[in-house]
């Protein structure tokens, strides 16, 4: 983050000075230039910026999710509570989320472009880009290999089935019917639950067991020993003396 003191201050009147990023006018000395750069909202709303695509062109902020230029009186908090501005973003959330798309380049202004993490490519930054992206089969075939170890998910000898080591069920070998079962299966997304709740905090890993076919334990970091992973042999390992008396409770 560029943070010297005069980025985004530009002369205004041969008294006063603007504040881009607040929007403000402030008498031109150096102590109310100071004191205003220092100041808990110019930081804020620096920081806003980097978090919503904002961009300080010269001496105009442009907003590239709107693709407009701010008004010299607007500023960077006002802008990003406009209708326009929260639908977008609120949008593009939800469009990313759980595609392994990462907009942090895109919203600091770094890159023009949005990063897919499965695909290793850039994408087009708008929603209408975007949206094609995810449902392309190539990208619904990349998230499916990058969520299957995730999953617990394996290749079995015939090749029109797979196997989840979780539900100990067969699922047919296609890129819809696996990721139905990740999104959608009861008895799978309950598993997950239930054992992402008893592991929170607890520095238990269950990454060996999902990954490796024959793997069946999972392993506690604090205890360095192996729990049969399951959610009660689990269960009992977190609410045990020993494994509590690792956290100096
Ligand atoms: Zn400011
Ligand atoms: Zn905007
Ligand atoms: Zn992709
Ligand atoms: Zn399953
Ligand atoms: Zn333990």
């Amino acid at each position: 983050m560029k943070t010297g003191l005069l980025y985004g201050i530009v002369a205004s009147s041969k008294t006063r000075v603007r504040c881009v990023f607040c929007g403000v006018y402030i008498p031109k000395a150096s102590k109310c230039i100071e004191q205003h750069t220092n100041g808990a909202k110019h930081k804020e709303n620096i920081e806003l910026m980097n978090e919503n695509g904002i961009c300080l062109l010269d001496d105009i902020l442009h907003c590239k999710p709107c693709k407009q230029n701010l008004p010299e009186d607007e500023s960077v908090t006002k802008h990003i509570e406009g209708e326009d501005h929260a639908n977008w973003i609120a949008a593009m959330d939800d469009l990313v989320d759980g595609e392994f798309i990462t907009l942090d380049a895109y919203l600091s202004c770094e890159k023009d472009e949005v990063f897919c993490e499965v695909c290793n490519s850039s994408v087009n930054c708008s929603l209408l880009s975007i949206e094609e992206h995810v449902n392309h089969i190539n990208h619904r075939t990349n998230i499916t290999e990058r969520l299957k170890p995730l999953n617990g998910i394996f290749p079995v000898d015939n090749d029109d089935e797979v196997w989840c080591k979780v539900c100990d069920a067969y699922i047919d070998n296609t890129v819809q019917s696996i990721l139905s079962h990740i999104d959608d299966d009861e008895q799978h997304m309950e598993w997950f639950s239930e054992i992402e709740d008893l592991i929170e905090n607890q520095d238990v890993s269950i990454e060996s067991f999902l990954t490796l076919e024959h793997e069946n334990f999972a392993y506690c970091n604090k205890c360095q020993m192996e729990v049969m992973c399951n959610a009660l042999n689990i269960e009992s390992h977190v609410h045990s003396d020993a494994h509590l008396n690792q956290f100096g409770l």
